[in-house]
């Protein structure tokens, strides 16, 4: 038995029963991981001794005939953007190389608690900028399904990882994608929880009004086994939400289910074959007894126009700490000021370097009215989309992507068409909505993901939807 192919649920079941020991199993994925990780590169940093010694706690629980929880001895990987005690966090930049976290998440401080395994940090595209995984300021990733394509970002590593049983599961980030588009171009589910459902203490800030930790895996039975284990409020996060029912659905009808499709995600770039794969899907729900509507989110288009001055805007705000003193990558030079701009010119890369530059300026007089100011009006009314079809369906169902994994290069050299990537995802971060992505089918031996869509807080829903595909 290839144990890191297990799924959480397995492998607990498999540990529970002493069919073999969390260091049996943790060996197994960090053996999968060094034989690997030279070709995807899907690891920045693979924490073994870490690994061996959490897994020791499981082992020794079920020595002592101890109950242990469902995420006990199960290796992990995090994305490189959130902090892990003691380890090293780079955000995938040159300008945290040689930064080690001082203190754990608050995410990772409750799957320590559950007893997870952390087996490494994965690699990204730098601070999460991208859609490709091509922005690593390391090493690019690379799609288990197909070496010469991407894995999708900027969760990168964390979908390869998963897609390719370098881990059971993973944590990823998605601030307008990220957990959902390298999902469905690696084949496996991703989460995108309603924003503020999981803590962000301890996650290094992109965009803070976007940000999101969600959890990606190989089952939507263990993202809600994840999910259960990370979501709720959190002092260190005032933007944690409470909620007084936890929200535990055990079950959904299909039969009760009213099914939103909008229009505007069906048009022009889409590829066919995608639309087709994701419209089955889509009818499987209605075979089931679902109700399918077709609805309209007429600011759709816009979405993306909002996201690219919202998201840089608060990037260039968050990065601005990033100046060669306080830690980091740090130039000395004759004057302090020559000082800052080498550090932030060395230590940034291109894309980087563009969205501080783009942000800065929609940010300063004379244009934060134009560029800001309207950006955050159009927001609101792309979430008013949202709130009046949600008053007539559950859920919504869309593709999460255009298209299946494209190649390495492709787009590197035009950013728009880059950006053009994530027009399915973004309104749903502006929104603040959560969302899942979930493997529905292939096109030319390549992954397709559906996206479900959730009212606000209706995270455990859409993932028991998901289940039933
Ligand atoms: N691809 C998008 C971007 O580059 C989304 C990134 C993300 O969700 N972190 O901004």
């Amino acid at each position: 038995m290839e144990l890191n192919k297990l799924t959480i649920k397995q492998a607990h079941k498999g540990l529970k029963n002493k069919d073999f020991s969390a260091i049996e199993l943790t060996e197994s994925v960090l053996n999968k991981v060094k034989s690997q990780n030279n070709s995807i590169h899907a690891y920045l940093t693979i924490t073994e001794e870490l690994a061996l010694s959490q897994a020791k706690i499981t082992d020794k629980k079920i020595a002592n005939k101890e109950e242990i929880g469902s995420l006990a001895g199960i290796p992990l990987a995090v994305k490189d953007l959130i902090l892990v005690e003691g380890i090293k966090t780079t955000a995938g930049s040159k300008i945290l190389e040689n930064y080690i976290a001082p203190y754990d998440a608050t995410i990772i401080k409750k799957l320590k608690k559950s007893d997870a395994v952390v087996i490494g940090k994965t690699n990204l595209d730098e601070f999460g900028m991208g859609a490709s995984g091509e922005n690593s300021g390391y090493i690019p990733t690379k799609n288990p399904h197909d070496l010469e394509r991407v894995p999708g970002g900027s969760s990168s590593g964390s979908a390869a990882a998963v897609a390719d049983n370098q881990c059971i599961y993973s944590l990823g980030t998605d601030t307008g994608g990220s957990i959902r588009l390298p999902a469905s171009f690696c084949g496996v589910v991703g989460l995108k929880p309603t924003y503020g459902r999981v803590s962000r203490y301890g996650l290094i800030a992109f965009a803070s009004s976007l940000d999101t930790i969600g959890p990606i895996a190989k089952t939507a039975e263990d993202i809600e086994i994840i999910f259960d284990a990370i979501k709720g409020k959190d002092e260190f996060d005032s933007t944690s939400l409470a909620r007084k029912e936890e929200n535990n659905i055990n079950k959904i009808d299909i039969k009760e289910l009213k099914i939103g499709v909008p229009k505007e995600y069906f048009v022009e770039g889409i590829n066919p074959q995608v639309e087709k794969t994701v419209r089955n899907a889509i009818s499987n729900y209605e075979k089931a007894g679902a109700k399918i509507v077709e609805v309209n989110l007429p600011h759709t288009e816009y979405a993306l126009a909002c996201y690219y001055i919202i998201m840089p805007a608060e990037a260039s705000s968050n990065l601005a700490r990033y100046d060669g003193i306080k830690y980091g990558l740090s130039i000395e030079d004759n004057s302090l000021l020559e000082g800052y701009l080498k550090t932030r010119r060395q230590g940034f890369g291109s894309e980087v370097r563009r969205r501080i530059m783009l942000g800065t300026y929609v940010l300063s007089a004379g244009y934060y009215d134009a560029y800001y100011l309207k950006a955050q009006k159009v927001r609101t009314l792309i979430k008013k989309d949202f709130d009046k079809v949600f008053e007539k369906v559950d859920v919504l169902m869309t593709p999460t992507s255009p298209t299946t994994a494209f190649k390495l290069g492709e787009k590197t050299n035009n950013p728009v068409s880059m950006y053009l990537t994530d027009i399915y995802t973004v309104s749903v971060s502006l929104a603040g909505l959560p969302a899942i992505s979930i493997p529905c089918g292939e096109v030319d031996s390549l992954p397709v993901g559906l996206q479900i869509i959730g009212r606000q807080f209706d995270d455990e829903k859409i993932i028991k939807i998901a289940q039933k595909l």
